[in-house]
């Protein structure tokens, strides 16, 4: 059967599928696949744009190593099964009153995929998934069953955090949670050269900052998502407000101008006007998962970069000039947000505070020379693809890029010398 990820930009015909149920089933998979010389990848739930899980060997579908096994609830440490997606987590912490700090705009993912690529959200004291992580058990490619945190393998925990699957088949990931909370949302309208003037007050003034700017209108929407305690905030969105916001206008009246654009492509420019012109403002307060979180329901491909954060307007200036020249116009918005510096050797963030620019296409308009342009400006800059995302850097490129590079491999060699886990992205970005 064919694996094909979220957006359609990969496929695969893996030569052999396991379901396993255990730390145990997935060594004797790793084994058994080794043994009869084939490769293996650990499938997440496909929602990474490059071929990242993509393998012609042996694929492990994790969906039924799912839930929570261990819940500590006055240290907030809980482990869970890789296969558990980040909606199962929500609602399993929900129910035992906690919740992550910080998570990214979906929860299809499953926490293995997200970490293992560096997914984040958005907020400048932050960062990203990888960096909640407290601790790992992985099966690597001799079979055995590893532990690894700060205290226990060091130089394993350091590079398994965001490794792209290249270390092994993480079998458990134990996470520091926090106490519930809530969060108040502001999502306005606002003209884009007043977010830029004012972008290094928003981004240290929110808990969680963030804007999305239609490549050829003049506004942004900027949501700003602060922490609340006791009963203030808005108060909840009605959930007929909630269904008309975001899955009418955001996914069916959006598809419908997507699928306008694509057919008639001399529409999209006044489209994106339209659809900038559109936004409109809402203030509500929520657990946090159900702020961070929204559906995704017009399909998309993206790029995304980390750039210092201090590079960011510049970035921003280049890519609004150059867009307006491209032969093919952009139908989707640009995202920014931001993190905190972090110390995870091949997180996009490591040793820097970052700002993060990601760039969309409808699917099936052409996107070559956006991302291009995109990706020649980002590079200018040092940045950093994410890892799930698509971009054409290679592991030259990705030595400069990242100071623990070398480290990172050395630990892939002593635990991998063979290569059982690679694929060919892994070639072009490892070497
Ligand atoms: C609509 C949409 C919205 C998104 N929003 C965000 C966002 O807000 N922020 C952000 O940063 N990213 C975002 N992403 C990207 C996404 O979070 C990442 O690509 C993530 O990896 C997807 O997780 P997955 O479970 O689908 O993993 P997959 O894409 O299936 O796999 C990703 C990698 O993880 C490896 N892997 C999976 N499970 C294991 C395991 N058990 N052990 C070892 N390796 C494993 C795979 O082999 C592969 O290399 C978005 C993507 C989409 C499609």
């Amino acid at each position: 059967m064919t694996w094909q990820n979220w957006a359609g930009t990969a496929s695969a015909d893996p030569a052999r599928r396991y379901w396993p149920h255990s730390a145990e089933d997935i060594a004797t998979a790793v084994t058994t696949a080794a043994k009869d010389g084939l490769t293996v990848r650990a499938l997440g739930s496909g929602h990474s744009f490059t071929a990242a899980a993509a393998t012609a060997g042996a694929a492990l579908d994790l969906s039924g190593w799912s839930g929570i096994v261990a819940a500590d609830l006055d240290s907030g440490l809980i482990t869970v099964r890789s296969g558990t997606t980040i909606r199962d987590l929500n609602a399993a912490l929900d129910a035992l009153g906690l919740a992550m700090p910080n998570l990214g705009d979906i929860d299809a993912q499953t926490i293995s995929g997200a970490i293992s690529t560096g997914t984040h959200g958005t907020g400048a004291k932050l960062g990203g998934l990888a960096t909640q992580v407290a601790g790992l058990e992985l099966v690597l490619a001799d079979g055995s069953v590893v532990s690894c945190s700060a205290d226990e393998n060091p130089d394993l925990f350091n590079a398994a955090r965001v490794s792209v699957g290249a270390l092994g088949v993480l079998s458990t990931v134990t996470l520091q949670c926090v106490p519930a909370f809530t969060l108040a949302a502001d999502e306005r309208p606002m003209p884009l050269d007043e977010v830029l003037a004012r972008w290094g007050e928003f981004t240290e003034d929110n808990d969680h900052f963030e804007f999305y700017w239609f490549p050829y209108g003049k506004n942004a929407l900027v949501k700003r998502n602060n922490r609340i305690t006791g009963n203030g905030g808005p108060g909840e969105m009605p959930g007929w407000r909630r269904f008309f916001e975001y899955e009418v206008m955001e996914n069916a009246a959006f598809g419908t101008l997507c699928r306008t654009g694509r057919a008639v492509p001399a529409t999209i420019k006044p489209l994106n006007r339209l659809a900038a012109a559109t936004l409109s403002k809402r203030s509500y307060s929520a657990p946090s998962h159900q702020v961070f979180v929204t559906s995704r329901r017009v399909r998309f491909v993206e790029s995304e970069y980390a750039v210092p954060r201090e590079a960011l307007l510049d970035v921003l200036a280049a890519l609004r000039g150059g867009v307006t020249r491209l032969a093919n116009p952009v139908m989707f918005p640009v995202e920014v947000r931001v993190a905190a510096a972090d110390d995870v050797w091949l997180s996009t963030a490591y040793g820097r505070e970052s700002a993060y620019m990601a760039i969309h296409q409808y699917v099936g308009l052409p996107y070559r020379a956006y991302f291009d342009l995109f990706e020649s400006i980002a590079t200018s800059v040092g940045g950093r693809p994410h890892w799930g995302k698509m971009h054409t850097r290679d592991a030259a490129y990705l030595a400069a890029a990242y100071p623990r590079f070398a480290d990172f491999l050395r630990v892939r060699d002593d635990t991998d010398p063979s290569r059982l886990f690679a694929n060919p992205y892994l070639e072009q970005v490892f070497g």
